[in-house]
């Protein structure tokens, strides 16, 4: 559940908050307990992803959701959005466990009623993190502040020519950088922490130590970089034979080839390691590959790193929730546990549909798409 490799990152995320990492902290022994123990079943969840809405005002080149093969793309406009009222009833149906929430969409500032929604998740007491585009922060960054969100994860692919030209959009980053730094700057106290999100990928792998600078400007708290996630159809077809159920079709936007160097990606980010004394904000790398590991994660598509176990225990610590209410226990799966719209969460977080699906994955310990999966290399 705390793999070595991760632990630096999870103490400092602890000392910044101390009350969160203890309530993290018990939540995930117990997990531990019950995946030795009592696989099928779980406790109640650590962290619940709520999809307010697929829709995106953006269309980056990367996209696994609005890509040509992306999950979302056929989707309605109405099949798409959680209107306030069924939030609501989910997070009252939530709030004596308290799982942490995370916001995130397609782009969940374009959701009408985005401020009502955090502050009544912050009423609620429980912890509140957004991962947005920024698009729209600028305009929200007041309002934010003022509700007590504790952190907004911002995705950010490098310095202003990279970043808008993966997001197809001259200006965006100046635009998002003055929403950034209205927080940053506006803010009395440490919250809500910014901690910029940056993929990489083809278009921006050799600009990476170019985004120290970036984050120590806008004021960022954390800077991550983020392995590209990438699957071959091969992978997809597998588990589709073995287990149709799961419908794993969903990981198909995923499907590429990365197209980056690896000799210039470990130059990139021996670079950034090298220049992380100069500044005072955390510098992550995630997963936090060896430079051997870098070089097989990015040209040897069936392989898999030995320093991690590779038994995913994800769907016994987090949940995710479409639009429509359906419960699911893994982001790319079609795979529903159920609607808790209509039933109370807890039935369905350890109904006949999630205990067979744990009781699988206990077994298995992953499936062939899962080999790239960010959650598979977390516990
Ligand atoms: S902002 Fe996110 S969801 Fe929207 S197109 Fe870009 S990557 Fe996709
Ligand atoms: S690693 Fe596999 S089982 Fe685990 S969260 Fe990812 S897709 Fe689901």
């Amino acid at each position: 559940m705390f793999p070595a490799k991760n632990l630096k990152r999870n103490l400092i995320k602890f000392f910044q908050q101390p009350g969160y990492g203890i309530r993290v902290l018990g939540k995930r022994l117990k997990a531990v307990f019950f995946y030795r123990l009592k696989p099928d079943f779980a406790p109640l969840p650590e962290a619940l992803t709520l999809f307010l809405t697929h829709n995106c005002n953006l269309r980056c080149k990367m996209c696994g959701q609005w890509g040509d093969a992306g999950v979302t793309k056929n989707k309605s406009i109405k099949e798409s959005t959680m209107d306030f009222e069924k939030v609501k009833k989910i997070i009252d149906n939530v709030a004596n466990f308290k799982p942490n929430i995370t916001l995130f969409g397609g782009e969940p500032l374009l959701h009408k009623n985005i401020i009502d929604i955090v502050s009544y998740i912050k009423i609620k007491k429980m912890h509140c993190l957004m991962i947005t585009n920024a698009y729209l922060l600028e305009e929200y960054a007041d309002d934010l502040i003022e509700t007590g969100i504790d952190e907004i994860n911002i995705s950010i692919d490098g310095p202003r020519n990279v970043h808008d030209s993966i997001r197809g959009i001259e200006g965006l980053f100046d635009k998002i950088s003055a929403g950034i730094k209205k927080i940053t700057y506006g803010r009395d106290g440490p919250k809500p922490l910014i901690n910029l999100q940056t993929t990489i990928t083809k278009f921006n792998y050799d600009k990476l130590p170019d985004m120290l600078e970036v984050a120590k400007d806008l004021g960022a708290d954390s800077i991550t970089f983020h392995n590209l996630i990438y699957l071959t159809h091969k992978d997809i077809k597998k588990t589709k034979k073995e287990y149709p159920f799961l419908k794993p079709e969903d990981w198909e936007g995923f499907v590429m080839e990365p197209e980056i160097d690896p000799g210039k990606l470990i130059d990139s980010l021996s670079e950034i390691n090298a220049m992380k004394k100069k500044y005072d904000f955390m510098i992550n790398v995630y997963p936090n590959f060896n430079k051997e590991e870098i070089r097989k994660y990015y040209t040897e598509k069936e392989w898999f790193p030995e320093s991690y176990k590779g038994k995913c225990q994800s769907p016994w610590i987090c949940s995710y929730i479409f639009p429509d209410g359906s419960l699911h226990p893994c982001l790319n799966f079609g795979y529903s546990l159920g609607n808790v719209i209509e039933e109370d969460f807890k039935e369905v977080w350890n109904g006949k549909k999630a205990r067979k699906f744990r009781e699988l994955l206990k077994k298995e310990g992953r499936f062939s798409v899962c080999r790239r999966c960010t959650e598979i290399f977390r516990y």
